[in-house]
């Protein structure tokens, strides 16, 4: 225990608790590295790490755990060994990959917090979306060149809690439609805005968050939504309340109880937890089901597709048999159990979850 001697000291610091409790770290970029830095020297006892993405040299200035030799490396496999040199006593997992992937809704209750480190908005919405659902308190952080911010959702304490979407303006659904072409292909022509940071907004961000997880550790209170915008230049920071909105995309789709489990993802085996034939199913993701040139007919013996729309990107608008732009495309996220047993019998479902809302309860079905 001699590594902790000094926390020893701190009347309210709850050690045991720490090295029993798990946390998850969702993006190992600038923010990333300085919470997990944090919790590994805090001596969190079980960090998960997850990114899909490789260092690259600009990440260097802003990353205390990246060294020139790993450029070209996974970020959640560096991080995590970097981690384990600060910190022996400690378990890292790296998951590398999408977490929209790799974070399983049924193993999110064995975190005590989630802390989002990403650096877009669509990925948060996702991650806020996962962490509501399955009652996960989410740490969402934010940077630029000036100011942090971390906003905390404290939802394993408080299930009706304000969430990300509460607050979240038009402007930025606006932005993130900007991605996709008509109907949720991936559009070519988008331009991610690359927003200038630094490592002092990181930290200051990074341990802000490392923070509110502690608390949320110490003190099992249910509390509310909260911003905290940190401005590194001057060290005022302001702290609001994030208020509860009945129109909000994500809380008011979300039923009273919420059912998670898990099965195979063969459409025959998903529609058989269904006896109603006329129940409507929504995918996670738009499916891409069949296309069509009107112009020339390609495709007319309906070929189906079944696929994740966002596999695919806006070149399949443009028809490779006569170069016209008169391609029809059938994408969609909602589906009657009846069609799905007619039209898609055999196939698996591309989707990470399906969902089927009634009056009073969300019924979601993760596909293994
Ligand atoms: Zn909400
Ligand atoms: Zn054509």
């Amino acid at each position: 225990m001699d590594r902790y001697l000094r926390h020893s000291l701190i009347d309210w610091f709850p050690q045991e608790r720490v090295q029993n409790c798990r946390i998850a770290i969702v993006g190992c970029g600038a923010i990333g590295n300085e919470v997990a830095k944090n919790l590994a020297l805090l001596g969190i006892g079980n960090i998960d790490l997850f990114d899909y993405d490789n260092i690259e040299i600009h990440n260097l200035t802003k990353s205390v755990l990246f060294r020139e030799e790993d450029v070209g490396s996974m970020k959640a496999e560096i991080a995590a060994v970097r981690l384990r040199e600060l910190n022996p006593d400690i378990s890292v997992t790296a998951h590398h990959g999408d977490f929209w992937d790799t974070l399983s809704l049924l193993q999110m209750n064995i975190y005590s917090s989630i802390i989002g480190c990403v650096d877009n908005f669509e990925a948060r919405v996702r991650l806020n979306f996962l962490c509501r659902a399955t009652c996960s308190n989410f740490i969402d952080t934010g940077i630029d060149s000036k100011f942090g911010q971390v906003s905390i959702f404290p939802f394993k304490h408080n299930n009706s809690a304000s969430c990300y979407e509460c607050s979240l303006p038009d402007s930025v659904y606006a932005r993130m439609q900007e991605r996709y072409s008509c109907g949720w292909l991936r559009n070519l022509a988008f331009i991610e805005r690359k927003i200038p940071t630094t490592v002092i907004t990181a930290s200051l961000a990074g341990s802000l968050a490392a923070s509110k997880a502690l608390q949320l550790i110490v003190d099992e209170e249910p509390s509310n939504s909260l911003r905290l915008f940190a401005n590194s230049f001057t060290g005022k920071t302001v702290i609001t309340e994030i208020e509860k909105n009945n129109q909000c995309p994500c809380c008011s789709s979300l039923m009273k109880t919420i059912s998670i489990t898990s099965k195979n993802p063969s459409v025959d085996i998903v529609v058989s937890n269904f006896p109603n034939k006329n129940q409507i199913i929504s995918t996670s993701e738009p499916i891409l089901i069949s296309m069509r040139c009107v112009q020339c007919n390609l495709g007319n013996d309906a070929k189906i597709i079944f696929e994740r729309a966002e596999k695919y990107d806006s070149s399949l608008e443009i028809c490779p048999r006569c170069s016209c732009e008169s391609i029809a495309l059938d994408i969609r996220d909602r589906f009657s159990v009846s069609e799905l047993k007619e039209h898609f019998s055999g196939r698996n479902l591309p989707v990470k979850f399906i969902r089927r809302d009634s009056v009073d309860s969300t019924m979601i079905i993760e596909m293994e």
